[in-house]
């Protein structure tokens, strides 16, 4: 299989575009097993993104009832028309995956390519579909999916595990990519859930995690009372910790539930209202987040 990529790349005059994240999985074990984590059956239509020269594509088609695959790069046309040639089931889309609406599907299966896989697993998740096995890389898997009190445990596992139950399946080598990538990969599955506690709303939610995530070893009240010296008047302070049961305000934040966050910002945003200008007045005395 490693050589087959070899020479297709060849025979079609591709050399690989870095930039786009081209590192191709040639290990032809993996990627079956890739789809078999997906459990691909007659009845699902797959979303891929980033298909390539289609080595995971033809594996898909042969699975599934239909695949449709978003592919940025159109020097992949001529390769991938040929694989349509020869399977009926597949579609591709060529557009950025990041710009384009997706397709409905039930499955999604993706190695992606790794500088864009955060914000693509993102817009993966707000679609509805059963689960997703995808390839990113090791240290994005580890922080997607730790759970409270793990190394990685950080806002977007907080965020992602809203959305969905994601583990890491299988620790992917960069010698089983051509050419190699930087760093390993990991191979994830997340399995679409509803979400299991209110939040007052998204936006803010997010915001509240990444201020308490700016203080993850401290605990949430050591956390709520620095809002005291960004602005937050001292009663407002202290009527947002009455708010918060006991058993959630001496913990420290990076042993915290996701509900138990829900908990914290809804009572944070009970009782003080939007309070984002006062995170971002921290973050500029202690000159956080100067990119984002
Ligand atoms: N499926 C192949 C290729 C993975 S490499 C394999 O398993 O080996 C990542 C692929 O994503 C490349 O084909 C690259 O061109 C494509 N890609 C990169 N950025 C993209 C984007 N924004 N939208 C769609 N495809 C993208």
């Amino acid at each position: 299989m490693g050589n087959n990529i070899k020479h297709l790349l060849k025979r079609y005059e591709i050399t690989p575009n870095k930039e786009l994240g081209q590192c191709f999985l040639v290990n032809w074990n993996l990627l079956q097993k890739e789809v078999g984590y997906a459990n691909v059956g007659r009845n699902d239509v797959v979303l891929e993104i980033g298909p390539g020269p289609g080595n995971l594509t033809e594996l898909l088609a042969q699975r599934a009832k239909q695949v449709i695959a978003i592919e940025k790069d159109v020097r992949f046309r001529d390769i991938l028309s040929d694989l349509q040639a020869r399977y009926n089931n597949i579609e591709v889309i060529f557009a950025d995956a990041l710009e384009v609406d997706f397709p409905n599907f039930n499955k999604a299966v993706s190695n992606l390519p790794f500088k864009v896989a955060l914000p693509l697993i993102f817009k993966i998740l707000e679609c509805d579909f059963d689960v997703a096995v995808l390839l990113c890389q090791e240290r994005l898997a580890q922080r997607i999916c730790a759970k409270p009190g793990q190394k990685g445990y950080s806002r977007l596992s907080v965020q992602i595990s809203r959305l969905g139950n994601a583990e890491i399946l299988k620790i992917v080598p960069k010698s089983a990519f051509v050419p190699q990538p930087e760093v390993n990969g990991a191979v994830i599955r997340i399995r679409k859930t509803k979400p299991d506690f209110e939040v007052p709303s998204d936006e803010f939610f997010k915001e509240v995690l990444k201020f308490m995530f700016s203080q993850r070893d401290k605990t949430v009240q050591e956390t709520i009372l620095i809002l005291k010296s960004v602005g937050v008047s001292e009663k407002g302070v202290n009527r947002a910790l009455s708010q918060i049961e006991k058993r959630i305000l001496y913990r420290r934040i990076h042993t915290l539930k996701p509900f138990e966050f829900g908990k914290v910002s809804q009572a944070l945003w009970n009782t003080l209202g939007d309070v984002r200008k006062a995170f971002y007045k921290f973050y500029e005395l202690k000159g956080l987040y100067k990119n984002s």
